[in-house]
């Protein structure tokens, strides 16, 4: 049950990186050699024929343009920091989003980038340097022994949790013959790895909602299955709720939703595989602000 997804004949996305170039200028550049034209609905994203190859692009090299899709691209979009803000990208290297949210706060407040491998923190540290992005401190850290209740993160008012997942919405092989629901369930090793997975995603997901001042969450997989998405979010609910917590709904135009499979699932997105490019899962958690209401 091997089902390939790669797709050439699909649109090539680049992000602007709007800490080093403008949209207007991004356009003109690429405009040169390509038809280019602005994502319908993600800021600062551009569309490029299918099949360019911009991997030597001056613009690339530069860290003008970041060559990032569209449903990942949607994950820091979908959070929508404000300038000032401190934001806390839980699970950062290799970085993009981590880029992207700098970008997002024009490059004012503090976003603290957190990865728990050190080999990984050095190509973190690269895309960094690349983007140009001055208001990003990284931790070598384990997400999970960072304290909520820690001075240092009393202003954190949006997280990015992107955490390890199977990646089979990215992959060329999808694997949902490991799913019990898919009706074969005989590969006790990925079935194993699914379910390890998932118990850290939900253990990440429950410790960003207890971090005091977060008013905006973003969960994200590049996973296409239901137990590292749906299930995840229909877990911790009851806690998000308890907490001050609703779901909120990301690019509500998009038409791709939740699996039917946890209330509220009409507020979660999914991007598939075969049509849109990536598989990818996106939850927004949101709160009203404690800090504002403290304001004297
Ligand atoms: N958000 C990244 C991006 O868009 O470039 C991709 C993140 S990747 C899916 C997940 C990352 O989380 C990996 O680099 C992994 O090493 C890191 N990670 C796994 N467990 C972690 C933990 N307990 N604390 C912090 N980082 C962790």
């Amino acid at each position: 049950c091997l089902i390939s997804i790669v797709d050439i004949s699909k649109p090539r996305y680049v992000r602007v990186n709007t800490l080093k170039l403008d949209l207007k200028s991004a356009l003109q550049e690429l405009g040169k050699q390509n038809k280019v034209h602005e994502d319908d609905m993600v800021p600062d994203l551009l569309v490029l024929p299918p099949g360019v190859d911009l991997h030597n692009h001056p613009l690339v090299l530069n860290g003008s343009v970041f060559m990032q899709g569209k449903a990942s691209s949607m994950a820091a979009a979908a959070l929508q920091p404000e300038p000032g803000w401190e934001v806390l990208d839980a699970c950062a290297a290799p970085g993009n989003k981590t880029v992207h949210l700098a970008a997002l706060t024009h490059g004012k407040g503090k976003i603290l980038a957190c990865e728990l491998h050190k080999e990984r923190v050095q190509r973190l540290k690269e895309t960094i340097t690349l983007a140009g992005a001055a208001n990003v401190e990284v931790l070598n850290e384990d997400f999970l022994n960072l304290n909520p209740k820690h001075t240092s993160y009393s202003k954190v008012r949006a997280i990015l949790l992107d955490p390890s997942c199977s990646g089979s919405g990215t992959s060329a092989v999808r694997l949902d013959h490991l799913l019990p629901s898919h009706g074969a369930g005989n590969d006790d090793a990925g079935i194993n790895r699914l379910i390890k997975l998932q118990a850290f995603q939900k253990k990440a997901l429950a410790h960003a909602l207890s971090f005091p001042a977060v008013e905006r969450l973003v969960y994200s997989t590049c996973s296409v299955h239901q137990i590292e998405n749906e299930d995840v979010i229909k877990s911790v609910l009851p806690l998000a709720l308890s907490l001050g917590f609703q779901l909120a709904t990301p690019f509500p135009l998009w038409a791709r939703r939740g699996l039917p499979v946890v209330e509220g699932s009409e507020h979660l997105l999914r991007t598939d595989p075969a049509e849109d490019k990536e598989g990818f899962f996106i939850a927004l958690f949101v709160r009203k602000s404690t800090i504002a209401e403290n304001r004297p």
